[in-house]
């Protein structure tokens, strides 16, 4: 079969590998339909998470589902079906606590200690084999382990578009708005007008927000947060993000704050010198950016992705402040039926991301495009 595979830091190809097989009992097989290129696929395509061996990319897909291990009891072959990112057993004590990006039984460098080379949570497709060495599903055939846990069936009537994001960035972005607790009425800003940042814009109005503030460095992007999630967008440079947020709050800051950027903010001439430095890799500037711009009290939800320890980090700043942090892996499987039926009642839709629908041998370029923001791009579709 055809599969979008990884080899080294952007070089990704889309080549004939192994057709996967039903390797446990409870395996489903998954004939894809569609499938996703996230903000997360960048960090490994950049080289900021390792991976040695070729890969097979991609944890946002949905599909039709080809055969069934024999003791599958939800499934059978032909169901449509979307699947949460994290891979989780469903009965261990992190699945019975919902947190499924936790689970102890998916990943065999599973351990408590989460160090930067070792000892993950649960696995995810398609996403190292720090976290699992799984195959991801930008590919024609996947094995989806786990299958009475993880896929849901599509209610009749939708299309792939309207239900594909429920595998991640749907949940993800309301993952941030959720940890807060919001009672309504708040004021939320969001550092990042990507996917992920856009879907927390949309669920912060869907829970009750005052106002919502989107920021990215990317015109383009703002105006696509302002178009679709009704967004009031700031530049993160040639704006004072901090001081016009305070205004809008009678001085304090926002009552959540959500980083949607994560470890490959973009970096100035001191950022890369101070990295060489302290030995680190990307950087925290959109984390400082929301520690300065929530309010005492408030809520810090950090969706993006971490991975390297950062000197300088401003603890006291946040002890301060007094902030609640919040962050990791967005407990897809605790929260997807709920946000199933946002999207069936027309409450929450995803499918305006989208930019770029390609077909599955043109994943380079889809990279390319999403990685270098040309085109206008903010998210790439991919048809096997
Ligand atoms: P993306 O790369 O498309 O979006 C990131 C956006 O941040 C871009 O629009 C970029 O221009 C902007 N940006 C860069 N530097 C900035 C700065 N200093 N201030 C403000 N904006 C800045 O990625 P995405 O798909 O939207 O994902 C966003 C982040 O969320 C990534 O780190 C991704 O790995 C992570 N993620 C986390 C989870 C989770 O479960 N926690 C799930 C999915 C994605
Ligand atoms: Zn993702
Ligand atoms: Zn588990």
């Amino acid at each position: 079969m055809k599969a979008t595979v990884f080899h080294s830091t952007k070089k990704v190809s889309v080549d004939e590998v192994a057709d996967p097989t039903i390797e446990a009992s409870t395996d489903i097989l998954l004939k894809v339909t569609s499938t996703a290129i996230c903000g997360s696929d960048l960090h490994i395509y950049n080289g900021f998470l390792p991976q040695k061996k070729p890969m097979t990319m991609g944890h946002e897909f949905m599909g039709i589902v080809e055969e069934v291990g024999k003791d599958v009891k939800s499934l059978k072959k032909g169901d449509r079906v979307f699947v949460p990112f994290p891979i989780a057993c469903g009965a261990c004590f992190f699945c019975e606590h919902d947190l499924p990006g936790h689970c102890e039984e998916s990943n065999d460098n599973y351990g408590p200690e989460g160090g930067l080379l070792t000892e993950k949570g649960g696995a995810l497709f398609g996403y190292t084999d720090l976290y699992g060495g799984y195959a991801g599903g930008q590919a024609e055939y996947v094995r989806v382990p786990y299958g009475d846990v993880g896929p849901r069936k599509v209610p009749e009537g939708l299309s792939d578009e309207q239900v594909l994001f429920l595998t991640d960035i749907i949940p993800t972005g309301y993952t941030a708005i959720d940890w807060a607790n919001p009672q309504g009425g708040e004021t939320v800003v969001v550092f990042g007008c990507g996917p992920v940042g856009i879907m927390a814009m949309k669920s912060a109005w869907l829970r009750g927000a005052k106002r919502v503030f989107g920021v990215d460095r990317e015109r383009y992007r703002m105006a696509k947060a302002a178009a679709i999630a009704n967004a009031e967008v700031l530049h993160a440079q040639d704006d004072d993000v901090s001081e016009v947020i305070r205004a809008a709050t009678n001085g304090r800051g926002a009552d959540i704050a959500v980083d949607a950027v994560g470890l490959e903010a973009h970096r100035s001439v001191g950022d890369k010198i101070a990295n060489v430095v302290h030995g680190e890799m990307g950087s925290i500037s959109a984390l400082r950016a929301a520690i300065s711009a929530v309010r005492r009290g408030g809520t810090l939800s950090i969706l993006g992705v971490y991975g390297m320890p950062y000197d300088n980090f401003p603890i006291g700043q946040l002890f301060d402040k007094g902030i609640t942090l919040k962050m990791g892996q967005a407990p897809v499987h605790a929260i997807v039926d709920e946000l199933l039926a946002h999207v069936v009642a027309g409450r929450l839709r995803a499918d305006d991301v989208i930019t770029h629908i390609l077909p599955l041998s043109e994943a380079a370029k889809g990279y390319d495009i999403f990685c270098e923001k040309k085109d206008d791009c903010v998210k790439v579709v991919l048809k096997p």
